[in-house]
């Protein structure tokens, strides 16, 4: 697929977390037309059809940007289910969020030590992060145990200027 100079500027405007996505989306729509050029026309529709939906909006800037960070051994036993059920009913760790409050980040620690977690917050920051949950799984000793690097993973996330909350449903 042959891209025009202008596309190829506005593509490199698209924020980094999806352009590789926003790439596809627009080459597939350019095959389905049965052409095989993409124009600065082609981005701005596909802009406003895949991208304009993750962009902020002034009145984003006031939400509350939480993010769960859970165990990647749990998480092939786990889809998140009562992680994301507390949250929508606002139950135990999640009370005190009011409707103004959104998850934008849901991912797992990346195996021991928790190998993920530093670049992933990262990331998230850029998107206005304010809290991290320590899912309870990390927490509780179950089918599992509980995690023994959870002090060190609290403490990294903290270094970097974000909240930590030590639980998630229970
Ligand atoms: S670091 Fe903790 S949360 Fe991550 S896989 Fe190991 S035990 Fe699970």
């Amino acid at each position: 697929m042959e891209w025009t100079e202008e596309a190829q500027a506005y593509l490199e405007r698209v924020p980094s977390f999806v352009r590789s996505m926003a790439k596809r989306a627009v080459e597939k729509d350019v095959r389905s037309q049965g052409r095989n050029q993409v124009t600065a026309e082609d981005v701005a529709r596909g802009h406003k059809k895949h991208i304009a939906f993750a962009e902020d909006k002034p009145e984003d800037q006031a939400k509350t940007r939480i993010a769960v960070v859970r165990c990647e051994t749990v998480s092939e036993v786990c889809p998140g289910v009562a992680c994301f059920k507390a949250f929508n009913k606002r139950h135990s760790h999640f009370k005190d969020y009011d409707d103004n409050t959104e998850i934008i980040g849901f991912f797992t620690c990346g195996g021991c030590p928790g190998r993920r977690v530093s670049r992933l917050v990262n990331s998230l920051k850029k998107h206005g992060l304010d809290a991290v949950h320590l899912s309870s799984c990390m927490l509780l000793e179950g089918d599992y145990p509980a995690c023994p690097h959870v002090k060190e993973i609290k403490a990294m996330i903290e270094s970097k200027g974000i909240k930590v909350v030590e639980g998630t449903h229970h």
